[in-house]
């Protein structure tokens, strides 16, 4: 399966890089030194109403489809490389996704336009402590009593889990049956008393995207902002972690292409030996490799964002396909930035020059959306269920 752009789509493409290169990419170092959260970019990216690109226009959003918003993610990536808002985009995206996955009208009526506009931020907690990979072990619970639930336990790595009003949290609300006990809320943080923001980590990379503990005692919520039926949340989480695969896919082509112009740049104006170091075959093959890399990376993220919108893939195929470009994406990632920083020898490893923030921030994309062995473990099984 190959993609092509339609017209709109290069458009977009074309709108979201200039953006980019305008707004974010000479902010990006800066947000990472100061682990700043980017409001400058945060006020245009609501004035482009990109916070909503994949909300429905009834509800105040742009209404884009999940090419869409690959689109727009592999155009900030190779514009500006800037981990902040990328992290921003799709960490939002992804609290907001299982309200339009599973919200009933109402719910969407009520959270959705603010979410669209970016009043609002939105924030996903899975992760617990002893809960990584092995996301149906989570421990926190929610009881019902009355019209409410009451939610105790702790989540961890939520990120924006201390900007966001609404936070999507995934609870036992039935013990000993696995994930099938397990039921997802919105938290509005505003009217959670015992909501508790903890510890925000110190992190590798991505510092300018917070990454927070978040605590639950006693969190009153009502029945009204239970997501789907009580049962239905490890469902729920698994189809926004199909597309959140899709995103952080998207976001690493984007990285490889803005490393390897900028690789290649640098290799046409230093001269070592008397000549500049793009005249070297060593060097070109470097680049050729990492084209290559780029290149299959898109193809794969592309089609496996047309699966999700084709309403002809099965779950399985949908899983086997998000699995693929996630894991092929975010691993070649590492090899190609890695070579970048190659390619300017000494210099790549200063903080003078981008390639050093852009590695450390490269390293957990192998790591959050489900971990690439788990990716493998998700591929793994399709190839086993063929039959010859
Ligand atoms: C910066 C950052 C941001 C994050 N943001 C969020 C967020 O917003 N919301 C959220 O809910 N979570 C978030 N996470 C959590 C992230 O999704 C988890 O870290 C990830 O799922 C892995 O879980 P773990 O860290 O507990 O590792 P573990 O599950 O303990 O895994 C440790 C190692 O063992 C391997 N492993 C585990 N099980 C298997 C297996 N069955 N077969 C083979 N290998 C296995 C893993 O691949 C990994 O290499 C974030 C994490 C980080 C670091």
């Amino acid at each position: 399966m190959t993609y092509q752009l339609t017209q709109d789509q290069v458009a977009l493409w074309e709108h979201v890089y200039h953006l980019g290169k305008r707004y974010v990419e000479p902010h990006a170092s800066k947000w990472d030194q100061n682990s700043e959260y980017p409001w400058a970019i945060h006020e245009i990216l609501k004035e482009q109403l990109l916070f909503g690109a994949l909300v429905p226009k009834e509800y105040g959003g742009l209404g884009l489809s999940v090419v869409d918003f690959t689109v727009i993610l592999e155009a900030i990536a190779s514009s500006s490389a800037c981990g902040a808002t990328l992290g921003t985009l799709e960490t939002h995206s992804l609290g907001a996704q299982p309200i339009l996955i599973a919200g009933t009208e109402e719910q969407k009526r009520r959270w959705l336009p603010q979410i669209a506009s970016g009043d609002s931020l939105c924030a996903f907690s899975l992760t617990e402590s002893g809960a990584g990979s092995d996301a149906g072990s989570i421990t926190t619970r929610a009881v019902k009593d009355g019209d409410s639930y009451v939610i105790n336990g702790s989540k961890v790595f939520c990120t924006l889990g201390n900007l966001a009003r609404y936070v999507t949290v995934f609870a036992k609300t039935q013990q000993d049956v696995g994930t099938r006990g397990i039921t997802a809320f919105v938290i509005d943080t505003q009217k959670a008393p015992g909501f508790k923001v903890g510890r925000v980590e110190k992190k590798m990379g991505l510092r300018g995207s917070p990454t927070v503990e978040l605590i639950y005692e006693d969190v009153r919520v009502p029945v009204e902002n239970r997501l789907g039926n009580e049962g239905e949340g490890f469902k729920i989480a698994m189809e926004t972690l199909s597309k959140g695969r899709v995103a952080v896919a998207a976001d690493s082509v984007g990285i490889m292409d803005y490393v390897t112009k900028y690789a290649a740049d640098y290799a046409k104006t230093r001269t070592q030996f008397g000549r500049p170091l793009s005249n070297l075959q060593a060097i070109q093959f470097m680049l050729a490799d990492m084209e290559i890399q780029t290149e299959t990376a898109r193809q794969m993220t592309y089609a496996a964002a047309n699966a999700l919108i084709s309403g002809e893939k099965t779950r399985s195929e949908i899983a086997r396909l998000t699995a693929i470009a996630k894991c092929y994406a975010t691993d070649v990632r590492q090899k190609v930035v890695s070579d970048a920083i190659q390619i300017l020898g000494g210099y790549g490893y200063m903080q003078d020059y981008p390639l050093e923030r852009i590695h450390r921030d490269s390293k957990i994309y192998q790591i959050f959306e489900g971990t690439n062995q788990i990716q493998r473990l998700v591929i793994a099984r399709s190839v086993l269920a063929k039959e010859k």
